[in-house]
């Protein structure tokens, strides 16, 4: 260290955009917001201005409400213009809920990496009206409390084409190393990983602005979180690793656009705090597994707070994220219980 103080986190818009309006954030640069019916209860998404039509960054979760208030956007802030491309930085529901409807309604082309793509695709086609087995194991697995496992059984399992328009076939793929012209500006695509497989991220060449989607957010941390399609996944290393690779690129003047949460100056400092605090938490609950636990039972050491019933999905597999690192590395050993769970205990 040379003593300088780190560059501080600035938040230059701290009020977001009302409900089918937008923020001009650059020359061209639109912000918008869409509801998202949870504990966090936004997406951020973007749309650049092409000349003859917009490029969208993100579109929302697919319901009748999001495209309505789509409807009023393009009627309002975005003039009219045609949505001609749709990118999305990851699969997740979120973000690519209303990709097909842009795509299928609006002739929109659809940019994403080909993992993005396929995930989407693949959990759209994954309809499920009882709960799967390999679901089931999973949270037994993991040591999830036997009425909150009898709660969850009681409801529709969760089914991506539920929450996700339908998407037809075809889209434009980006890799890493593609600059991609948006916006009026030139864009490097750098992939990301961990919060969700091959994350896409874009920093333009011509002025100080970064699209982060949900790899870098401002004041929350992304979810790392494991599921039933990979429960030997260990996306904390996944996640580290691409923070480690991204972190050279952030600059102090760096105006970065995230899927949730406010836009924020400080990138070098918040890359740093999110790694720190990913190292952080796996030391807590290094501490913890001196006495062997399940993944659910690792909430306190690894969130320092209470979690509530909203939030016990995210948490959960957060921390089955956190306890497939540690086995991953050598850390703990982990043996099955009687009740089905995997319990993780500290090495030596
Ligand atoms: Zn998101």
């Amino acid at each position: 260290m040379d003593g300088e103080r780190p560059p501080a986190i600035r938040y230059p818009w701290p009020e977001p955009p009302a409900s089918g309006e937008a923020v001009e954030i650059a020359e061209g640069v639109l912000w918008m917001r869409l509801p998202l019916p949870m504990a966090l209860d936004h997406v951020n998404v973007y749309a650049l201005d092409d000349g003859d039509g917009w490029t969208v960054i993100d579109t929302g979760l697919s319901s009748k409400k999001t495209r309505d208030i789509w409807e009023t956007l393009m009627a309002g802030p975005l003039a009219g213009k045609p949505v001609n491309r749709v990118v999305v930085t990851h699969h997740h529901p979120d973000h690519v809920g209303n990709a097909g409807w842009f795509q299928s309604d609006h002739g929109a082309e659809l940019v994403a990496s080909r993992t993005a793509w396929l995930f989407a695709r693949m959990l759209m086609l994954d309809v499920q009206e009882s709960w799967p087995t390999e679901t089931l194991d999973f949270y037994r697995s993991s040591g999830m409390a036997a009425e909150v496992l009898a709660k969850r059984m009681a409801d529709r399992p969760f089914n991506f084409a539920d929450v996700v328009f339908p998407m037809p076939l075809g889209f434009t793929r980006i890799k890493q190393g593609d600059v991609i012209r948006m916006g009026g500006r030139d864009w490097d695509v750098h992939m990301g990983n961990g919060h969700a497989p091959e994350h896409a991220t874009f920093w333009s060449r011509d002025d100080n602005l970064v699209l982060t989607g949900d790899q870098v957010l401002s004041s929350i941390s992304p979810n790392l979180g494991v599921y039933a399609t990979e429960p030997m996944a260990d996306p904390v290393a996944d996640w580290l690793e691409a923070c480690e690779r991204l972190q050279p690129l952030a600059r102090p003047d760096h105006l970065v656009l995230g899927g949730h949460k406010l836009p924020f100056t400080g990138l070098p400092t918040r890359m740093r705090q999110l790694i720190e605090n990913h190292h952080g938490a796996l030391e807590r609950l290094l501490n913890d597994l001196e006495t062997p636990k399940s993944a659910s039972e690792c909430f306190a050491p690894l969130f320092k707070r209470t979690i509530r019933d909203g939030e016990y999905g995210l948490a959960l597999v957060e921390a089955v994220a956190h306890v497939n690192h540690l086995h991953h590395i050598g850390a703990v050993t982990r043996t099955r219980r009687a009740d089905g769970a995997w319990v993780y205990q500290r090495k030596g």
